[in-house]
């Protein structure tokens, strides 16, 4: 399994909206996967993953919003920074997220992610809230 930086917090927010069917069957059987199996290994990474896979920016192996400033690969550089994780680091997906417990919070997540188009939904936001208790 790989996953992309930002998608760690995407993951935590999902309420099961997204790009078109297929992307939210495969993110919600992806994020059950690794609640269940907490000990899985994951390659982290700073390009498409296994959610992007299927997604329809995902053109080539490329996102289509990702060569820019800002853009989604600059959102993973800078959460994994904050985590203390580097890419192409394999980690256990409860390390993660102890991690993200650790070291992540609402006004660091505000500043990275505040432009992305599914952050004003406030899911986001909720979803770390709920795991930081
Ligand atoms: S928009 Fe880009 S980063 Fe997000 S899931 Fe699609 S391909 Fe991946």
């Amino acid at each position: 399994m790989e996953i992309r930086g930002h998608h760690f917090l995407c993951m935590l927010g999902f309420r099961g909206l997204g790009y078109n069917e297929k992307f939210v069957k495969n993110m919600d059987e992806i994020i059950r996967k690794l609640n269940n199996e907490q000990d899985m290994l994951i390659k982290v990474v700073d390009n498409v993953d296994n959610i992007c896979s299927m997604c329809p920016n995902n053109v080539g192996e490329e996102c289509k919003i990702e060569s820019y400033l800002g853009s989604v690969r600059e959102k993973d550089r800078a959460i994994l920074k904050i985590l203390g994780i580097e890419v192409g680091e394999v980690v256990r997906y409860k390390d993660v997220v102890d991690k993200i417990k650790e070291n992540m919070t609402e006004e660091k997540m505000m500043n990275i992610c505040k432009d992305c188009e599914w952050f004003s939904l406030g899911y986001c936001l909720e979803g770390i809230r709920k795991l930081k208790g």
